[in-house]
């Protein structure tokens, strides 16, 4: 498939990488190969394509375009972002160590302690931004630093060019999800990481209707034992899903644009309304990581979250609202809210909570992409 130059800008990368026409049809749109296997001409003579789970075209077109995307040489899509992030993980062996945040994403907590752990993988959760915590947790095991940022749901920056250049300079693999904000506005890899994470289930496909992830590496010697990760234990995503996140990916750009300009009219209005209590938002200038976000990100994206002070407050609002359903997930062009106490952070303590400054008051909100004085309407109702 094309080599779309990276020089381009880009949206130019998203619609047109890993796409050029149809080799056998010339059909613009990478037709769904919804087959699981592959006609050899001769034995040992065949077109690249063997079986479905090993590679499939519509699949590669996409790992192509997730590569262009976050700058990296090859792209890896999987059934799910648990899938990836297992994957990720599973380059380590038993006996090794993971340095990683305090706050982090509900699953992948999960997936450490529940899974990882069970197989001889252990982790320490530390204030990434200090390289003073980091130098203390440091063991000789230890060989990923894992990140996310911003953090899910009070929008808190890690510090990704500080903490992958302290990963670096010990030998680790760092690796950074970056669901939340999309490769249109931070590039992990530019800033020192060596596997950018995914959940395409969010923005990257954008419409909610498709879970997926992927991994996107910097050097070949991580990608080479993905794929073989991908054939071996097989957690690929299927053809018509990467059909899907290609398509999604093609609007990214101008989504992220409204998604973003939304949630900062959004986070500007609640600032000032009486009923909250405090606005959790990178792109307000009173954040206290204003600096950082905009050193990293070429724009603040449509998470936010904002404190209504208490459990009854915030289940009045969720009540009253007419127009967004309270649930899980984000990154859609339909606004969601979610109460984290509840529901992405319901497996911690309410005192853990507490120490982490999420209030059962809370309220987050994926920022969809309708109207934005409709959104602010109904959200100002409900306060009221
Ligand atoms: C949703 C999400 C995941 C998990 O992705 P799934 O596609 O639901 O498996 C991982 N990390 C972040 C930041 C997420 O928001």
């Amino acid at each position: 498939m094309s080599e779309t130059p990276r020089t381009t800008g880009f949206s130019t990368r998203a619609i047109h990488a890993g796409q050029a026409p149809d080799p056998a049809t010339g059909a613009v749109v990478p037709p769904i190969y919804q087959t699981t296997t592959f006609a050899h001409e001769d034995i040992e003579k065949n077109k690249g394509y063997l079986y479905s789970r090993v590679s499939n075209p519509t699949r590669a077109a996409l790992e192509q375009n997730l590569a262009a995307l976050e700058g990296g040489v090859a792209g890896l899509a999987f059934a799910s972002g648990m899938a990836a992030i297992d994957a990720v993980i599973r380059l380590l062996k038993p006996g090794d160590h993971i340095l990683t945040q305090t706050n982090m994403y509900g699953g992948t907590i999960r997936l450490l302690h529940g899974v990882m752990q069970g197989w001889g993988i252990e982790s320490s959760h530390v204030d990434v931004n200090d390289p003073k915590a980091l130098d203390q947790a440091l063991r000789p095991s230890t060989r990923l630093l894992y990140l996310e940022s911003p953090t899910n749901p009070l929008m808190e920056i890690i510090d990704l060019r500080a903490a992958s250049a302290w990963g670096r300079a010990h030998g680790l693999r760092v690796a950074v999800d970056n669901t939340f904000m999309s490769p249109y506005y931070q590039r992990p890899l530019e800033l020192g990481a060596d596997l950018v994470i995914h959940s395409t289930t969010k923005y990257l496909n954008g419409h909610s209707d498709s879970i997926g992830g992927a991994v996107v590496c910097a050097r070949v010697e991580d990608a080479d034992p993905l794929r073989f990760l991908q054939k071996a234990a097989g957690a690929i995503l299927g053809p018509f899903d990467s059909w899907l996140v290609l398509r999604g990916i093609k609007t990214l750009a101008v989504r992220m644009r409204q998604h973003s300009e939304n949630a900062l009219a959004i986070a500007h209005r609640l600032k000032s309304h009486p009923r909250v209590k405090r606005v959790f938002y990178p792109g307000l200038p009173d954040h206290p990581q204003y600096d950082l976000a905009r050193g990293q990100m070429s724009g603040f994206g449509g998470m936010l979250a904002f404190d209504l002070g208490s459990v009854e407050t915030a289940r009045r609002f969720f009540k009253a609202l007419k127009l967004f359903p309270l649930a899980e997930s984000l990154g859609g062009v339909e606004t969601l809210v979610a109460h984290p106490a509840t529901m992405s952070h319901a497996y911690l303590t309410a005192e853990e909570r507490a120490r982490m400054g999420i209030g059962d008051g809370l309220v987050r909100l994926s920022v969809g992409i309708e109207d934005v004085e409709d959104i602010i309407a109904d959200i100002e109702q409900a306060l009221a």
